[in-house]
């Protein structure tokens, strides 16, 4: 049988990882910068492109390594503006998953609204936390992204350039991928990639401890927790990881850090009908939240097939919103959007594909 050779991708490479293929293509240490400036800022599109390497360098990278981007294979517009993408994760001649057998596409989801244009892209195919009102989480783990896979969903959608806000909140738990999570984040916002503040990102988390502890030293971003209940025995009927990382203890490493000043905590919140959304919910979640520095998203639920709860209505979700306001936690409903192409948190389940390679 034919093996494919899969040329590695120079999108998503770091810094260091770049200077490591200058040194291969017998090329100075500086010529790393000017391959990071060609594929952050001048954004090329072919090796060729990078006219301030010797021509035989050139050569050399374009028979090793490739640039690798790869556009959406679908995509699906909202009556909003929100545009869902559909990207493959492996093909004959590219390979963004670092584990797993492929064959299994992730989501990212454009999102405008005023002066702000946010994208949401996965970092996993498939998802192992199991979260019951989960579409990811139903499908299962399918394999880690790689760096050039995620910065990929930002790189190749038409709206790329317009972008002002990133969050990790698509396919997968980002502290269960968090090697290929924090390079993505230093592409983002080092000097030599995007240049981006670290307050333009956030990354959303179950509460996968150890991935935590190394966000919050390694990258200045925001950090958004899954919460959605504050009774340890309701959340782990919800979701399973409750019973590994106790939100209990997710809580106490959150006042180790400074939320205040550096960046932004929030804890999000989605709400069932009946389930979690009367005034007692509301006060054990300010007491939990006692000490920590973070705003609560009141998230209105999707209906998804096969989970028997339903959305809480809105009534209630604001004043849910209210009592936690009066108790000094600051709480807002977050609006719903692309409601209609399923393009909200928990409704990602990305396609199948038959393997054909
Ligand atoms: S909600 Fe997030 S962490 Fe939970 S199963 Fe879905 S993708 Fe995974």
């Amino acid at each position: 049988m034919k093996e494919n050779i899969v040329k590695k991708a120079l999108i998503g490479m770091t810094l260091a990882e770049l200077e490591t293929v200058a040194s291969e293509a017998g090329l100075r240490p500086f010529a790393a910068k000017q391959m990071a400036r060609r594929l952050y800022v001048g954004r090329v599109s072919s090796i060729e492109e990078m006219t301030e390497l010797p021509k035989g360098a050139r050569e050399w990278l374009s028979e090793h390594y490739q640039i690798g981007l790869q556009a959406p294979v679908k995509e699906s517009r909202s009556a909003d503006g929100t545009v869902k993408y559909l990207f493959a994760t492996r093909g004959e001649d590219f390979d963004f998953l670092t584990s797993g057998k492929g064959g299994h596409d992730v989501e990212a989801v454009y999102i405008p609204d005023r002066d702000r244009a946010t994208l949401c892209v996965s970092s996993q195919a498939g998802c192992r936390m199991g979260c019951k009102f989960c579409m990811t989480g139903r499908q299962g783990f399918h394999g880690n992204l790689t760096t050039a896979g995620i910065i990929n969903q930002i790189f190749a959608i038409p709206e790329s350039r317009e972008l002002t806000n990133i969050v990790f909140m698509g396919m997968g738990e980002p502290m269960d991928n968090i090697d290929e999570a924090i390079k993505a984040i230093e592409v983002l916002t080092a000097k030599w990639g995007l240049a981006w503040s670290p307050k333009r990102i956030t990354v959303s988390s179950i509460g996968k401890i150890d991935g935590l502890r190394r966000l919050l030293d390694e990258t200045k971003v925001h950090v958004a927790i899954s919460v959605h209940s504050p009774y340890p025995s309701q959340r782990a009927e919800l979701m399973p990881v409750e019973k590994a990382f106790p939100l209990t203890k997710v809580m106490e490493l959150m006042r180790d850090y400074d939320f205040a000043h550096q960046r932004r905590l929030s804890a999000e919140y989605i709400m069932w009908d009946g389930v979690n959304d009367d005034m007692r919910h509301a006060e054990a979640l300010a007491r939990m939240l006692k000490g920590v520095d973070c705003r609560v998203n009141l998230i209105r639920f999707h209906a998804i097939p096969g989970f028997e709860h339903s959305p809480a209505p809105k009534e209630r979700m604001e004043r849910f919103r209210d009592r936690l306001n009066e108790l000094g936690v600051t709480a807002t409903i977050r609006a719903s959007r692309g409601e209609d192409i399923e393009a909200a948190c928990g409704m990602l389940a990305g396609e199948e594909r038959q393997a054909s390679y």
